[in-house]
This record gives structure tokens, C-alpha cells and sequence, in this order.
């Protein structure tokens, strides 16, 4: 398993929408093994493929809080097929915004359609943090980051303290 790098804002890369991943190959399990590595190491709570440069719709979360408790969940071409009326605001932040954090507002509970590594169709209904976690990391599949959901006058204050700081970095 390798650490692989995190695609940092605003690298375009982030802006793409994935594709379904299709049959599962040794490819893809490595890529998923690689997810995990990286984002223990980070540490995250969920990651996705297009934030270490791959644009497959493939997801890794581990929202157990639990010391030394991992419980790993994998989601291949993820799909919210139902969204709670009731809402739920976290404070969010993300592997490829380091050090920011922004409240928002989702759906409180969804249930997700998705294929294991398997490649057998499950469902699931998530609530609390996974049920954030995994709307936070679809978005990420269809180039949608967790800063669009905010005002515009704090969005164009993060992306420009990014812009700057990868020009800072650049030079
Ligand atoms: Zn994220």
C-alpha cells in the first residue's frame, strides 16, 4: 500500500466529474487499498478517488470514533437514491482544503446505493456523520466541493487564500 498525494485547491482536477468505475480490477482494489493508507495517514474520515488524481467514482470512509477501532467502508459508484426532509449542520472540512472548516447544511439521513469490492449491490441508510460524510464525498465524484455550499463571500475567501498560497508554493 502507498500514501498517495492529495490534490490540493484549486487545482482544476477537483472540478471533474468521475466516471463509474465499471468491473472491478486489481486496479481498482489497489487504488482503494492506496485510499485507505492515505487517509488514515492524513488523518480523514473519507476520501475520494479524485483527491489523490483519479477520476473513478469510488469512496472510502471510516467514521468510527472508537481509539484504535478502524471500520473500514468502501462505495463503488455511490448513488443517493433518498434524502430525509430534516436537515443536519456540521462543521466540515476536507483533505484537499487543509485547515479550514465551514458549516452545512444537508440532509439529515440518506440511503445509498452502491456496489462493494465485491462488486455486489448493497444499500444502506446512513445518518449522523456518515450520513454527511458520504453526501460530502459524493459531491466530490461530480467535482462539487463542501466550500460551494457556503456564502459566496466565504467561498471567494478560501479560494483566494488557496490561489495564493499555491502561487506562494509555485515560486
Ligand atoms: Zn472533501
Amino acid at each position: 500500500m502507498t500514501i498517495r498525494q492529495l490534490v490540493i485547491l484549486p487545482d482544476p482536477v477537483l472540478r471533474r466529474i468521475s466516471d463509474p468505475v465499471g468491473p472491478i480490477t486489481g486496479e481498482i482494489r489497489t487504488l482503494v487499498a492506496d485510499m485507505f493508507e492515505t487517509m488514515y495517514d492524513a488523518p480523514g474520515v473519507g476520501l475520494a478517488a479524485i483527491q489523490v488524481g483519479v477520476p473513478k467514482r469510488v469512496v472510502t470512509i471510516d467514521t468510527s470514533k472508537e481509539e484504535g477501532v478502524r471500520k473500514p467502508q468502501v462505495f463503488i459508484d455511490p448513488e443517493i437514491v433518498w434524502s430525509s426532509e430534516e436537515k443536519r449542520v456540521y462543521d466540515e472540512g476536507c483533505l484537499s482544503i487543509p485547515d479550514y472548516y465551514g458549516e452545512v447544511e444537508r440532509p439529515d439521513r440518506v440511503r445509498v446505493k452502491f456496489r462493494d469490492l465485491d462488486g455486489r449491490e448493497q444499500e444502506i441508510e446512513a445518518d449522523g456523520l456518515l450520513a454527511t460524510c458520504i453526501q460530502h464525498e459524493i459531491d466530490h465524484l461530480n467535482g462539487v466541493l463542501f466550500i460551494d455550499h457556503l456564502s459566496k463571500l466565504k467561498r471567494d475567501r478560501v479560494l483566494k487564500k488557496f490561489a495564493k498560497a499555491a502561487k506562494r508554493d509555485a515560486a
